[in-house]
């Protein structure tokens, strides 16, 4: 696969150019030149093998010779719901996230949340998403979406019927594949009881993961791997 390139913007065969730290990271990073081939893909799903006309110091001129749609999604929705983690860790959640196929990330305010996400942080996520999917080959971007108390979350009359919450103690394991699915995980401290209660109610499975406690981002990799695959 050529280097693939995210460029914020409309692509069709013909002339275009990145600039920007796409860019840069083309021609200082990858060291690519004229006639070198790179792929660029804008998040619409279809991706769009370029040849490099010139490589300038912030600007590099392309002309994409065709646009192709290779399946690379999953066949259905996956959204995952969680508390941010502390430092590396979210941005290590988001990018395997990204790479399992994830369509949405809702970052979860709980009870017991330690982390708050500050203003730039959601958008910081996004661009770890774009890192992600130009290493994976994902068309498609993760939307990471607004942080969301988890009582107005859990709530929400738009959620697939399938939603899975993980709280040890649940119902063990259960088949959760193939269908669109809601999956929410609790922060360090966990879900309150209050929390878990209010899930059951509004008709959230609540499912265990096995006898050892994972931190919230292994949680949130096994819902999302057992819903993927
Ligand atoms: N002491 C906390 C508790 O008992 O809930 C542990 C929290 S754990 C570090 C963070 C989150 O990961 C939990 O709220 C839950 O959503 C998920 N989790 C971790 N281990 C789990 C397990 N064995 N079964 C189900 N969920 C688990």
């Amino acid at each position: 696969m050529s280097d693939r390139f995210y460029v914020n913007c409309a692509l069709s065969v013909g002339d275009t150019e990145l600039t920007g730290p796409e860019a840069h990271h083309l021609a200082t990073v990858c060291r690519l030149r004229p006639g070198d081939h790179a792929c660029l893909f804008n998040g619409d799903g279809r991706e769009y093998p370029a040849q490099i006309t010139a490589v300038g110091r912030h600007r590099v001129n392309l002309v994409v010779q065709e646009s192709l749609a290779p399946q690379r999604e999953l066949g259905t929705h996956l959204q995952v719901a969680a508390p941010l983690p502390k430092g590396d860790r979210a941005q290590f959640l988001v990018e395997k996230l990204t790479e399992l196929g994830v369509t949405s990330f809702v970052p979860l305010l709980c009870a017991r949340s330690v982390v708050h996400p500050r203003e730039g942080k959601l958008d910081k996520l996004q661009r770890y998403v774009i890192e992600a999917s130009k290493q994976c080959g994902r068309n498609v971007l993760l939307q990471v979406e607004p942080a969301e108390e988890w009582a107005s979350y859990c709530r929400r009359g738009e959620l697939p019927t399938i939603r899975v919450l993980a709280h040890p103690g649940g119902a063990s394991h259960d088949r959760i594949g193939g269908t669109d699915a809601a999956l929410a995980v609790g922060p360090e401290g966990g879900f309150s009881d209050e929390e878990v209660e209010l899930a059951r109610q509004v008709g959230w499975r609540v499912m265990d993961l096995g006898p050892r406690i994972l931190r919230v981002e292994t949680a949130a990799l096994v819902l999302a791997t057992l819903a993927a695959y």
